[in-house]
């Protein structure tokens, strides 16, 4: 089998380490735009403990502990000044993109996947797909990933707020949603530890805030010295730092009603990205790879069937995900309306807010372990 993955990131990284652990024969080659170094991005949030939970990537990788993963088990809510403090029920893991994206490479490597650097896929069509039995699309949200306009009907959307994905030594150690009130309007910032020393810092606004504070027209690193003085109380003296090159955004949402058109499936956030403020792109871009390594290791000989079978397992899960990074997305674009609420109200409101859906881990519990379990189907 000859396949070719386009984009290095978690989900063409699992798909192509596990894929090939099951047929070390088979011919697997990465294309990737980027150089060996930049990774956007600093700490993410996945499911469990390392080497115990199959949606952790790090789980799959033997030198885990290098990466200095953080465990977090308590969230933290802030509003007036005042913190509400409860369990989060579920271990959850703080780790660092950039480490676990290099670590899943050279899992990769090891295993006899080439890899090769800047050389972005423009358009599909210039790759000669049929020269290969499978094309795997994983570059992430891109609004490049929306080939085969007809066959797979993407769509996108923008988010109404705007978002900067800042990191700070500031080491916080619980699940943070901190939400300030200032002259200019309302901030909110999502914030954890991703190792001994560095924490993740989100912030998001609305548009009217981002333009009357001035946001707009500041340069990164008076942006930087704002946003620190927003959230001096639980920055404590430390800084903001932009990732290079990063910029203020609207979140982008990309939907797609297929997954895959011939030989071409795409997997990841290029299949359903989803609000970063539920925290489980990561985590469907593993079980994504997950069910993809199933369906093709056991239709190996039909890939049409193995792709068919494919989109019926993920789909579903995807409009799951899809509805509850939403549905997450818009309570958080309409906050400014339940600002008045006092601490427990709001932290009430923010925990129930998927609650009319039904329940994502479980949906995703139930697909990892049918795509794991290596029995036919
Ligand atoms: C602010 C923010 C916070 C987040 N926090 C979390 C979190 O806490 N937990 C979590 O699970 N998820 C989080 N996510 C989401 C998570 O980062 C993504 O869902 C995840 O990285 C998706 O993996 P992927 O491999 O599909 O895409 P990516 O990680 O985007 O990887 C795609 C790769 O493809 C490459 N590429 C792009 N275009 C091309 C091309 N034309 N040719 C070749 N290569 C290309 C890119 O350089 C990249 O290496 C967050 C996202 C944001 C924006």
């Amino acid at each position: 089998m000859n396949i070719l993955v386009i984009g290095a990131g978690p989900a063409g990284l699992m798909f192509s380490s596990q894929i090939k652990k099951l047929n070390p024969d088979w011919n697997i080659n990465i294309i990737e735009k980027n150089n060996q170094e930049e990774s956007v991005g600093w700490g993410v949030v996945l499911p469990g403990r390392a080497q115990q939970h199959p949606a952790n990537p790090l789980s799959y990788l033997s030198n885990h502990e290098s990466l200095d993963a953080q465990y977090l088990e308590q969230f933290k809510l802030t509003h007036h000044n005042e913190s509400a403090l409860t369990e989060t029920g579920v271990t959850l893991c703080g780790a660092e993109r950039k480490s676990m994206v290099r670590e899943l490479r050279q899992l990769c490597i090891g295993l006899g996947i080439n890899i090769q650097y800047e050389k972005p896929a423009l358009e599909l069509n210039d790759l000669e797909c049929d020269n290969y039995d499978l094309v795997v699309v994983s570059n992430g949200i891109n609004q490049t990933s929306t080939y085969y306009k007809d066959a797979l009907k993407p769509t996108v959307e923008f988010g109404k707020n705007r978002y900067m994905w800042y990191g700070t030594t500031q080491k916080f150690d619980e699940m943070n949603l901190i939400f300030k009130t200032k002259a200019k309007g309302n901030f909110v910032a999502h914030c954890y530890k991703y190792s001994s020393n560095m924490s993740t810092f989100v912030v998001e606004c609305s548009e009217e805030t981002y333009r009357n504070s001035g946001l707009d027209e500041m340069s990164t690193q008076d942006a930087e010295t704002f946003i620190a003085s927003v959230f001096h109380d639980e920055l404590n003296g430390h800084e903001v730092i932009s990732p290079k090159g990063l910029k203020w955004r609207h979140f982008m949402t990309l939907r797609h009603e297929k997954a895959y058109n011939g030989n071409i499936v795409l997997i990841g956030d290029a299949l359903q990205s989803g609000h970063f403020s539920i925290g489980h792109g990561t985590t469907m871009a593993v079980v994504g790879a997950q069910l993809l390594v199933k369906s093709v290791h056991y239709h190996a000989k039909n890939i049409n069937k193995a792709l068919a079978d494919f989109d019926k397992h993920v789909m579903p899960l995807m409009q799951l995900f899809d509805q509850h990074a939403s549905t997450s997305r818009l309570w958080f674009e309409t906050v400014e309306d339940r600002m008045h609420l006092s601490t427990p109200e709001l932290a009430k409101s923010f925990a129930t807010r998927r609650d009319k859906l039904p329940p994502l881990p479980p949906a995703l519990g139930q697909a990892l372990e049918k795509a794991l379990s290596r029995g036919a189907q």
